[in-house]
Protein backbone atom coordinates (compact mmCIF):
# COMPACT_ATOMS: atom_id res chain seq x y z
CA UNK A 1 0.00 0.00 0.00
CA UNK A 2 2.75 1.80 1.14
CA UNK A 3 4.75 1.48 -2.39
CA UNK A 4 1.32 2.67 -4.09
CA UNK A 5 1.08 5.88 -2.14
CA UNK A 6 4.75 6.83 -2.96
CA UNK A 7 4.72 6.13 -6.46
CA UNK A 8 1.56 8.58 -6.74
CA UNK A 9 2.91 11.15 -4.73
CA UNK A 10 6.43 11.15 -6.68
CA UNK A 11 4.32 11.85 -9.61
CA UNK A 12 3.83 15.15 -7.56
CA UNK A 13 6.20 17.87 -8.59
CA UNK A 14 8.35 19.70 -6.33
CA UNK A 15 6.25 22.94 -5.89
CA UNK A 16 3.39 20.05 -4.57
CA UNK A 17 3.15 19.88 -0.76
CA UNK A 18 3.20 16.76 1.09
CA UNK A 19 0.31 15.06 2.14
CA UNK A 20 -1.26 16.45 4.80
CA UNK A 21 -2.15 13.21 6.38
CA UNK A 22 0.88 12.42 6.97
CA UNK A 23 1.91 15.86 9.15
CA UNK A 24 2.28 14.69 12.92
CA UNK A 25 3.26 16.76 16.27
CA UNK A 26 6.42 15.35 17.12
CA UNK A 27 8.65 16.31 20.03
CA UNK A 28 12.53 14.66 21.65
CA UNK A 29 11.38 13.00 24.56
CA UNK A 30 12.34 15.72 26.99
CA UNK A 31 9.37 17.47 25.79
CA UNK A 32 10.82 20.81 25.54
CA UNK A 33 10.86 21.29 22.25
CA UNK A 34 8.04 20.35 19.23
CA UNK A 35 7.50 20.65 15.60
CA UNK A 36 5.81 19.32 12.79
CA UNK A 37 6.76 16.64 10.85
CA UNK A 38 5.32 14.63 7.64
CA UNK A 39 5.62 11.02 8.99
CA UNK A 40 6.23 7.84 7.03
CA UNK A 41 7.11 4.55 8.29
CA UNK A 42 8.72 1.70 5.82
CA UNK A 43 8.74 -1.81 6.68
CA UNK A 44 11.46 -3.05 4.11
CA UNK A 45 14.22 -1.76 2.38
CA UNK A 46 12.65 -1.65 -0.96
CA UNK A 47 10.14 1.05 0.67
CA UNK A 48 13.00 2.87 2.07
CA UNK A 49 15.03 3.36 -1.20
CA UNK A 50 11.29 4.64 -2.40
CA UNK A 51 11.00 7.47 0.12
CA UNK A 52 14.57 8.34 -0.55
CA UNK A 53 13.54 8.87 -4.60
CA UNK A 54 10.30 10.02 -3.71
CA UNK A 55 12.10 13.27 -0.95
CA UNK A 56 14.91 13.93 -3.80
CA UNK A 57 12.61 14.29 -6.69
CA UNK A 58 10.52 16.51 -4.24
CA UNK A 59 13.09 18.60 -3.05
CA UNK A 60 12.99 17.54 0.47
CA UNK A 61 15.03 16.64 3.44
CA UNK A 62 14.82 12.92 5.44
CA UNK A 63 15.50 12.73 9.08
CA UNK A 64 15.70 9.55 11.06
CA UNK A 65 13.50 8.58 13.53
CA UNK A 66 13.66 5.09 16.17
CA UNK A 67 12.08 5.14 19.41
CA UNK A 68 12.16 9.08 19.90
CA UNK A 69 14.09 8.26 23.18
CA UNK A 70 16.95 11.12 22.27
CA UNK A 71 16.10 14.60 24.77
CA UNK A 72 16.00 16.82 22.13
CA UNK A 73 15.66 17.62 18.85
CA UNK A 74 17.72 14.50 17.58
CA UNK A 75 14.97 12.70 16.06
CA UNK A 76 12.89 15.84 14.90
CA UNK A 77 12.88 17.19 11.14
CA UNK A 78 10.12 20.21 11.05
CA UNK A 79 8.27 21.18 7.98
CA UNK A 80 9.95 18.02 6.22
CA UNK A 81 9.86 13.72 6.46
CA UNK A 82 11.02 12.02 9.22
CA UNK A 83 11.17 8.16 8.50
CA UNK A 84 9.73 6.22 11.91
CA UNK A 85 11.84 3.08 11.48
CA UNK A 86 10.18 1.02 13.95
CA UNK A 87 8.68 -1.25 11.40
CA UNK A 88 11.76 -2.37 10.36
CA UNK A 89 11.84 -4.73 13.41
CA UNK A 90 12.74 -8.23 12.25
CA UNK A 91 15.48 -10.10 13.99
CA UNK A 92 17.35 -11.23 10.86
CA UNK A 93 20.39 -14.56 12.33
CA UNK A 94 20.69 -15.32 15.93
CA UNK A 95 23.75 -17.61 16.99
CA UNK A 96 23.13 -18.48 20.46
CA UNK A 97 26.58 -20.47 20.59
CA UNK A 98 28.65 -17.25 19.86
CA UNK A 99 26.18 -14.69 20.98
CA UNK A 100 26.36 -13.03 17.24
CA UNK A 101 22.76 -11.70 16.52
CA UNK A 102 21.95 -9.48 13.25
CA UNK A 103 18.55 -7.21 13.65
CA UNK A 104 16.17 -4.94 11.45
CA UNK A 105 17.49 -1.03 12.71
CA UNK A 106 13.92 -0.83 14.65
CA UNK A 107 13.96 -3.98 16.63
CA UNK A 108 14.50 -1.96 20.51
CA UNK A 109 16.91 -3.18 23.30
CA UNK A 110 14.05 -4.87 25.19
CA UNK A 111 13.46 -7.23 22.33
CA UNK A 112 17.01 -8.28 22.31
CA UNK A 113 17.17 -9.08 25.92
CA UNK A 114 14.07 -10.61 25.84
CA UNK A 115 15.07 -12.92 22.61
CA UNK A 116 18.71 -13.89 23.99
CA UNK A 117 18.22 -14.01 27.85
CA UNK A 118 17.11 -17.38 28.16
CA UNK A 119 20.06 -18.40 26.08
CA UNK A 120 22.20 -17.21 28.74
CA UNK A 121 22.73 -13.50 26.53
CA UNK A 122 22.62 -10.50 27.62
CA UNK A 123 23.08 -6.78 26.11
CA UNK A 124 26.61 -5.68 26.17
CA UNK A 125 25.47 -2.22 26.70
CA UNK A 126 22.12 -1.12 28.21
CA UNK A 127 21.09 2.42 28.38
CA UNK A 128 18.65 3.55 31.31
CA UNK A 129 15.82 2.83 29.36
CA UNK A 130 15.29 -0.38 26.80
CA UNK A 131 12.89 1.31 24.48
CA UNK A 132 15.62 2.26 22.20
CA UNK A 133 16.14 0.91 18.92
CA UNK A 134 19.41 -0.67 18.09
CA UNK A 135 19.36 1.84 14.82
CA UNK A 136 18.79 4.94 17.17
CA UNK A 137 21.64 3.50 19.45
CA UNK A 138 24.17 3.00 16.72
CA UNK A 139 23.52 6.77 15.61
CA UNK A 140 24.19 7.86 18.95
CA UNK A 141 26.38 5.69 20.18
CA UNK A 142 24.75 5.22 23.47
CA UNK A 143 26.53 4.09 26.44
CA UNK A 144 25.60 2.24 29.90
CA UNK A 145 26.66 2.10 33.69
CA UNK A 146 29.63 -0.18 32.02
CA UNK A 147 30.76 2.47 29.98
CA UNK A 148 34.47 2.65 31.25
CA UNK A 149 34.78 -1.08 30.95
CA UNK A 150 32.71 -2.07 27.90
CA UNK A 151 32.93 1.22 26.59
CA UNK A 152 29.97 2.61 23.79
CA UNK A 153 27.62 0.57 22.02
CA UNK A 154 29.63 0.78 18.71
CA UNK A 155 31.94 -1.00 20.33
CA UNK A 156 29.80 -4.66 20.44
CA UNK A 157 28.49 -3.75 16.63
CA UNK A 158 30.72 -6.17 14.37
CA UNK A 159 28.89 -4.67 10.91
CA UNK A 160 26.25 -3.12 9.34
CA UNK A 161 24.17 -2.41 6.26
CA UNK A 162 24.09 1.14 5.36
CA UNK A 163 21.89 2.91 3.34
CA UNK A 164 22.67 5.80 1.36
CA UNK A 165 20.74 8.84 0.10
CA UNK A 166 21.54 6.93 -3.53
CA UNK A 167 19.42 3.94 -2.49
CA UNK A 168 22.87 1.85 -2.51
CA UNK A 169 24.04 -0.07 0.40
CA UNK A 170 27.02 -0.27 1.87
CA UNK A 171 28.19 -2.99 4.38
CA UNK A 172 30.36 -1.93 6.91
CA UNK A 173 32.68 -3.07 9.33
CA UNK A 174 35.94 -2.44 10.80
CA UNK A 175 38.12 -3.19 7.68
CA UNK A 176 35.64 -2.90 4.96
CA UNK A 177 34.23 0.76 4.57
CA UNK A 178 35.99 1.40 7.35
CA UNK A 179 35.62 5.27 7.62
CA UNK A 180 31.52 5.08 7.06
CA UNK A 181 31.85 2.71 10.15
CA UNK A 182 33.40 4.95 12.18
CA UNK A 183 31.58 7.75 11.32
CA UNK A 184 28.07 6.25 11.24
CA UNK A 185 28.13 5.34 14.36
CA UNK A 186 27.55 8.22 16.72
CA UNK A 187 26.98 10.31 13.11
CA UNK A 188 23.44 10.58 14.02
CA UNK A 189 21.76 9.32 11.12
CA UNK A 190 23.47 12.19 8.75
CA UNK A 191 24.85 9.31 6.72
CA UNK A 192 22.59 6.83 5.63
CA UNK A 193 19.73 4.10 7.64
CA UNK A 194 21.57 1.75 9.49
CA UNK A 195 19.40 -1.15 7.45
CA UNK A 196 20.38 -4.21 9.37
CA UNK A 197 23.19 -4.61 12.22
CA UNK A 198 25.29 -7.21 13.72
CA UNK A 199 26.25 -7.17 16.95
CA UNK A 200 28.16 -9.09 19.67
CA UNK A 201 26.27 -9.59 23.34
CA UNK A 202 27.84 -10.48 26.37
CA UNK A 203 27.66 -14.04 27.69
CA UNK A 204 26.05 -14.41 31.64
CA UNK A 205 25.58 -17.59 33.90
CA UNK A 206 22.87 -16.15 35.60
CA UNK A 207 19.68 -13.84 35.43
CA UNK A 208 20.93 -11.93 38.71
CA UNK A 209 23.52 -9.40 39.27
CA UNK A 210 25.12 -9.03 42.76
CA UNK A 211 24.25 -5.50 43.40
CA UNK A 212 26.07 -3.43 46.32
CA UNK A 213 24.10 0.07 47.10
CA UNK A 214 25.78 2.65 49.69
CA UNK A 215 26.38 6.36 50.02
CA UNK A 216 29.12 8.81 50.32
CA UNK A 217 29.11 12.26 52.08
CA UNK A 218 30.58 14.73 49.22
CA UNK A 219 32.45 14.73 45.28
CA UNK A 220 35.40 13.71 45.87
CA UNK A 221 34.81 10.58 47.95
CA UNK A 222 31.74 9.71 45.13
CA UNK A 223 34.54 10.13 42.46
CA UNK A 224 36.90 8.25 44.10
CA UNK A 225 34.50 4.98 44.62
CA UNK A 226 34.47 4.81 41.04
CA UNK A 227 38.33 4.73 40.90
CA UNK A 228 38.53 2.45 43.16
CA UNK A 229 36.29 -0.58 42.04
CA UNK A 230 36.62 -0.21 38.24
CA UNK A 231 39.36 -2.91 38.62
CA UNK A 232 36.74 -5.19 39.92
CA UNK A 233 33.00 -4.36 39.17
CA UNK A 234 31.02 -4.64 35.99
CA UNK A 235 28.10 -1.96 36.32
CA UNK A 236 29.11 1.24 38.51
CA UNK A 237 26.79 4.60 39.04
CA UNK A 238 25.75 6.85 41.17
CA UNK A 239 23.27 9.50 42.08
CA UNK A 240 23.90 12.62 43.86
CA UNK A 241 21.82 15.25 45.81
CA UNK A 242 22.31 18.49 43.09
CA UNK A 243 20.43 20.59 45.97
CA UNK A 244 23.12 19.59 48.58
CA UNK A 245 26.00 22.70 49.52
CA UNK A 246 29.16 23.23 50.88
CA UNK A 247 30.68 20.40 52.42
CA UNK A 248 28.37 18.02 51.70
CA UNK A 249 28.21 19.34 47.37
CA UNK A 250 27.71 15.77 45.34
CA UNK A 251 26.97 13.53 48.03
CA UNK A 252 25.59 10.06 46.57
CA UNK A 253 23.57 7.07 46.55
CA UNK A 254 25.99 4.53 44.35
CA UNK A 255 25.14 1.22 43.57
CA UNK A 256 27.99 -1.42 41.80
CA UNK A 257 27.13 -4.24 40.23
CA UNK A 258 28.56 -7.76 39.64
CA UNK A 259 27.81 -10.23 37.03
CA UNK A 260 27.92 -13.66 38.82
CA UNK A 261 30.29 -16.19 37.52
CA UNK A 262 29.24 -20.18 36.50
CA UNK A 263 28.54 -21.85 39.81
CA UNK A 264 27.43 -18.52 41.74
CA UNK A 265 23.95 -19.05 40.63
CA UNK A 266 22.08 -22.38 42.40
CA UNK A 267 19.61 -22.23 39.60
CA UNK A 268 20.33 -20.34 36.83
CA UNK A 269 17.66 -21.83 34.43
CA UNK A 270 15.00 -19.94 36.82
CA UNK A 271 16.76 -17.19 37.21
CA UNK A 272 17.41 -16.31 33.32
CA UNK A 273 13.59 -17.05 32.54
CA UNK A 274 11.49 -14.19 31.21
CA UNK A 275 9.29 -13.90 34.30
CA UNK A 276 11.90 -13.53 36.68
CA UNK A 277 13.58 -10.62 34.62
CA UNK A 278 9.68 -8.94 34.45
CA UNK A 279 9.31 -5.91 36.31
CA UNK A 280 5.87 -5.68 38.27
CA UNK A 281 3.88 -2.91 36.67
CA UNK A 282 2.31 -2.85 40.27
CA UNK A 283 4.58 -1.76 43.75
CA UNK A 284 3.72 -4.03 46.27
CA UNK A 285 1.44 -5.83 44.31
CA UNK A 286 -1.02 -3.22 44.14
CA UNK A 287 -0.37 0.49 43.27
CA UNK A 288 0.55 0.76 39.75
CA UNK A 289 3.76 2.09 39.10
CA UNK A 290 2.58 4.28 35.90
CA UNK A 291 0.55 6.30 38.59
CA UNK A 292 3.48 7.40 40.75
CA UNK A 293 3.89 10.72 39.06
CA UNK A 294 0.76 11.66 40.42
CA UNK A 295 2.71 12.01 43.65
CA UNK A 296 5.85 13.34 42.51
CA UNK A 297 4.12 16.35 40.49
CA UNK A 298 3.14 18.31 43.60
CA UNK A 299 7.41 18.03 44.55
CA UNK A 300 8.63 18.70 40.92
CA UNK A 301 9.79 21.96 41.59
CA UNK A 302 13.42 23.83 43.56
CA UNK A 303 11.26 23.99 46.74
CA UNK A 304 9.66 20.18 46.71
CA UNK A 305 12.95 18.72 44.61
CA UNK A 306 15.36 19.92 47.82
CA UNK A 307 13.28 17.70 50.30
CA UNK A 308 12.79 14.83 47.91
CA UNK A 309 16.84 14.39 47.57
CA UNK A 310 17.34 14.91 51.33
CA UNK A 311 14.71 11.91 51.63
CA UNK A 312 16.42 10.31 48.98
CA UNK A 313 20.06 10.75 50.82
CA UNK A 314 18.35 9.61 54.09
CA UNK A 315 16.67 6.65 53.04
CA UNK A 316 19.97 5.72 50.60
CA UNK A 317 22.08 6.20 54.61
CA UNK A 318 19.87 3.32 55.56
CA UNK A 319 20.86 0.68 53.61
CA UNK A 320 24.48 1.68 53.20
CA UNK A 321 26.28 -1.34 52.46
CA UNK A 322 23.21 -3.53 51.45
CA UNK A 323 24.46 -6.63 49.36
CA UNK A 324 21.45 -8.25 47.32
CA UNK A 325 20.98 -10.01 43.74
CA UNK A 326 18.53 -8.27 42.15
CA UNK A 327 17.36 -9.42 37.82
CA UNK A 328 19.19 -7.64 35.26
CA UNK A 329 16.44 -5.74 33.89
CA UNK A 330 15.31 -4.63 36.84
CA UNK A 331 18.86 -3.18 37.72
CA UNK A 332 19.16 -1.40 34.13
CA UNK A 333 15.68 -0.56 32.66
CA UNK A 334 13.04 0.37 36.29
CA UNK A 335 12.67 3.58 34.90
CA UNK A 336 10.68 2.11 32.18
CA UNK A 337 7.75 0.98 34.52
CA UNK A 338 7.60 5.08 36.00
CA UNK A 339 6.50 7.44 33.52
CA UNK A 340 9.43 9.96 33.93
CA UNK A 341 8.58 12.65 31.77
CA UNK A 342 4.96 13.22 33.58
CA UNK A 343 6.26 14.62 37.07
CA UNK A 344 8.18 17.61 35.21
CA UNK A 345 4.84 19.23 34.25
CA UNK A 346 4.22 20.32 30.18
CA UNK A 347 7.20 22.60 30.02
CA UNK A 348 9.29 19.28 29.77
CA UNK A 349 12.84 19.29 30.65
CA UNK A 350 16.12 19.19 29.20
CA UNK A 351 19.30 17.09 29.62
CA UNK A 352 22.33 18.68 30.26
CA UNK A 353 25.01 15.43 30.37
CA UNK A 354 28.94 16.65 29.62
CA UNK A 355 31.79 14.55 29.47
CA UNK A 356 35.10 15.71 31.61
CA UNK A 357 38.82 14.06 31.50
CA UNK A 358 38.88 12.51 35.25
CA UNK A 359 42.16 14.90 35.93
CA UNK A 360 39.70 18.04 35.58
CA UNK A 361 36.52 16.40 36.38
CA UNK A 362 36.59 17.56 40.39
CA UNK A 363 36.59 21.09 39.64
CA UNK A 364 34.24 21.22 36.97
CA UNK A 365 31.66 19.89 38.06
CA UNK A 366 31.80 21.44 41.15
CA UNK A 367 31.32 24.54 39.64
CA UNK A 368 28.64 23.27 37.71
CA UNK A 369 26.43 22.49 40.60
CA UNK A 370 27.28 25.15 42.03
CA UNK A 371 26.41 27.72 39.26
CA UNK A 372 22.42 25.80 38.96
CA UNK A 373 22.07 26.26 42.77
CA UNK A 374 23.25 30.39 42.79
CA UNK A 375 21.08 30.96 39.32
CA UNK A 376 18.45 29.31 41.21
CA UNK A 377 18.28 26.18 38.25
CA UNK A 378 19.27 23.33 40.46
CA UNK A 379 18.41 20.10 38.43
CA UNK A 380 16.22 17.00 39.19
CA UNK A 381 17.75 14.22 38.84
CA UNK A 382 21.66 14.09 38.71
CA UNK A 383 23.66 10.83 37.39
CA UNK A 384 27.10 10.12 37.27
CA UNK A 385 28.88 7.18 35.57
CA UNK A 386 32.48 6.50 34.42
CA UNK A 387 33.79 6.35 31.03
CA UNK A 388 36.23 5.37 28.55
CA UNK A 389 37.74 6.24 24.96
CA UNK A 390 36.22 4.79 21.87
CA UNK A 391 37.47 5.28 18.33
CA UNK A 392 34.24 6.42 16.79
CA UNK A 393 34.13 10.03 14.43
CA UNK A 394 32.03 12.16 16.79
CA UNK A 395 32.11 10.61 19.88
CA UNK A 396 31.11 11.85 23.36
CA UNK A 397 33.71 9.39 25.39
CA UNK A 398 36.64 10.04 27.15
CA UNK A 399 38.77 8.56 29.94
CA UNK A 400 36.75 10.23 32.84
CA UNK A 401 33.33 11.47 34.14
CA UNK A 402 29.78 12.64 32.95
CA UNK A 403 27.26 13.74 34.81
CA UNK A 404 23.85 13.85 33.59
CA UNK A 405 21.77 16.51 35.09
CA UNK A 406 17.45 17.12 34.14
CA UNK A 407 16.42 20.09 34.31
CA UNK A 408 12.52 21.17 34.16
CA UNK A 409 12.02 23.44 31.86
CA UNK A 410 8.85 26.30 32.27
CA UNK A 411 7.55 29.06 30.51
CA UNK A 412 9.02 31.38 33.18
CA UNK A 413 12.93 29.56 33.48
CA UNK A 414 13.48 28.82 29.85
CA UNK A 415 15.38 32.16 28.49
CA UNK A 416 17.41 31.66 31.99
CA UNK A 417 17.68 27.86 31.69
CA UNK A 418 19.67 28.40 27.82
CA UNK A 419 21.65 30.78 29.87
CA UNK A 420 22.37 28.52 31.94
CA UNK A 421 23.65 26.28 29.92
CA UNK A 422 25.66 28.60 28.04
CA UNK A 423 27.71 28.92 30.83
CA UNK A 424 27.95 25.48 31.72
CA UNK A 425 29.60 25.22 28.35
CA UNK A 426 32.34 27.43 28.70
CA UNK A 427 32.86 25.04 32.03
CA UNK A 428 33.28 21.83 30.10
CA UNK A 429 35.22 23.22 27.06
CA UNK A 430 37.39 25.18 29.89
CA UNK A 431 38.13 21.67 31.44
CA UNK A 432 39.01 20.03 28.05
CA UNK A 433 35.16 18.06 28.14
CA UNK A 434 32.78 16.48 25.32
CA UNK A 435 28.89 16.77 24.67
CA UNK A 436 26.39 13.90 23.82
CA UNK A 437 23.98 14.92 21.50
CA UNK A 438 21.56 12.53 22.54
CA UNK A 439 21.02 14.42 25.21
CA UNK A 440 21.07 17.61 23.54
CA UNK A 441 18.66 20.42 23.17
CA UNK A 442 21.12 23.64 23.82
CA UNK A 443 24.66 23.71 21.83
CA UNK A 444 25.42 26.28 19.67
CA UNK A 445 27.76 25.82 16.61
CA UNK A 446 30.65 27.09 17.76
CA UNK A 447 30.76 24.82 21.00
CA UNK A 448 30.18 21.67 18.93
CA UNK A 449 32.75 23.01 16.72
CA UNK A 450 34.91 23.70 19.88
CA UNK A 451 35.08 19.76 21.47
CA UNK A 452 34.76 18.47 18.39
CA UNK A 453 37.83 20.09 16.85
CA UNK A 454 37.60 21.59 13.18
CA UNK A 455 39.54 18.38 11.98
CA UNK A 456 36.93 16.27 12.70
CA UNK A 457 34.23 17.86 11.58
CA UNK A 458 36.01 18.84 8.31
CA UNK A 459 36.58 14.76 8.17
CA UNK A 460 33.25 14.16 8.39
CA UNK A 461 31.70 16.79 6.63
CA UNK A 462 33.46 15.91 4.15
CA UNK A 463 32.22 11.91 4.01
CA UNK A 464 28.74 13.60 4.03
CA UNK A 465 29.29 15.58 0.96
CA UNK A 466 30.66 12.02 -0.70
CA UNK A 467 27.71 10.31 0.71
CA UNK A 468 24.94 13.20 0.41
CA UNK A 469 26.24 15.73 -1.73
CA UNK A 470 22.44 17.01 -1.73
CA UNK A 471 22.09 16.68 1.89
CA UNK A 472 19.04 14.88 1.89
CA UNK A 473 19.47 13.81 5.19
CA UNK A 474 18.79 16.29 7.87
CA UNK A 475 17.53 17.10 11.67
CA UNK A 476 16.61 20.29 13.73
CA UNK A 477 19.86 19.20 15.70
CA UNK A 478 21.93 19.18 12.28
CA UNK A 479 20.67 22.39 11.24
CA UNK A 480 21.76 23.86 14.64
CA UNK A 481 24.68 22.54 15.06
CA UNK A 482 26.23 21.93 11.99
CA UNK A 483 24.83 23.43 8.56
C1 LIG B 1 14.82 7.47 30.10
C2 LIG B 1 16.02 7.54 29.19
C3 LIG B 1 17.22 7.03 29.62
C4 LIG B 1 18.35 7.08 28.78
N1 LIG B 1 19.51 6.57 29.24
C5 LIG B 1 20.61 6.61 28.45
C6 LIG B 1 21.83 6.02 28.87
O1 LIG B 1 21.91 5.46 29.97
N2 LIG B 1 22.88 6.10 28.04
C7 LIG B 1 22.81 6.67 26.80
O2 LIG B 1 23.81 6.68 26.08
N3 LIG B 1 21.67 7.22 26.36
C8 LIG B 1 20.56 7.20 27.15
N4 LIG B 1 19.40 7.74 26.69
C9 LIG B 1 19.38 8.34 25.36
C10 LIG B 1 19.03 7.31 24.27
O3 LIG B 1 19.69 6.10 24.52
C11 LIG B 1 19.50 7.81 22.90
O4 LIG B 1 18.90 9.03 22.62
C12 LIG B 1 19.18 6.82 21.77
O5 LIG B 1 19.82 7.26 20.60
C13 LIG B 1 17.69 6.72 21.54
O6 LIG B 1 17.42 5.72 20.58
P1 LIG B 1 16.06 5.77 19.75
O7 LIG B 1 15.88 4.48 19.06
O8 LIG B 1 14.96 6.25 20.59
O9 LIG B 1 16.47 6.84 18.64
P2 LIG B 1 15.89 8.29 18.35
O10 LIG B 1 16.00 9.12 19.56
O11 LIG B 1 14.59 8.18 17.69
O12 LIG B 1 16.99 8.76 17.30
C14 LIG B 1 18.32 8.98 17.70
C15 LIG B 1 19.20 9.29 16.49
O13 LIG B 1 19.33 8.13 15.70
C16 LIG B 1 19.03 8.39 14.35
N5 LIG B 1 18.50 7.14 13.82
C17 LIG B 1 17.47 6.41 14.31
N6 LIG B 1 17.34 5.27 13.59
C18 LIG B 1 18.32 5.29 12.64
C19 LIG B 1 18.70 4.40 11.59
N7 LIG B 1 18.05 3.26 11.36
N8 LIG B 1 19.74 4.73 10.81
C20 LIG B 1 20.42 5.90 11.02
N9 LIG B 1 20.10 6.77 11.98
C21 LIG B 1 19.06 6.47 12.79
C22 LIG B 1 18.04 9.55 14.41
O14 LIG B 1 18.06 10.32 13.23
C23 LIG B 1 18.59 10.36 15.57
O15 LIG B 1 19.60 11.22 15.16
C24 LIG B 1 18.25 7.68 27.49
C25 LIG B 1 17.03 8.19 27.05
C26 LIG B 1 15.92 8.11 27.88
C27 LIG B 1 14.62 8.66 27.38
Amino acid sequence: MIKQEIQNETEITTTQPLPADRLEAMAGWGGSNSGMAYLYRPSTVAQLRQIFDFAAQNGRTIGFRGGGNSYGDAAMNDESIVLDLTRMNRILAWDPENGRLTVEPGVTLQRVWEYVVEDGWWVPVATGTAKITVGGGAAMNVHGKNAWKMGTFGEHIYEFDLMLPSGEIKTCNRNQNSDLFFAAIGGFGMLGCFTSLTLHLKRIYSGLLQVEALTKPNLSSTMQWFEDYMHNSDYLVGWLDAFSKGKKLGRSELHRGIYLKPGEDPNPQQTLRLETQRIDPDIMGFFPRSALWRFQRPFWNNFGMRFVNIGKFSMARLRDGAIGREPHAHFHFLLDSLDWRKPFGPGGLIQYQPFIPKETAEEAFTQILQLGQQRSLPNFLTVMKRHRPDPFWLTHALDGFSLAMDFRITRRNRERMVQLAQEMDEIVLRANGRFYLAKDSTLRPQVARAYLGEETIKKFLALKQQVDPENLLQTNLWRRLFS
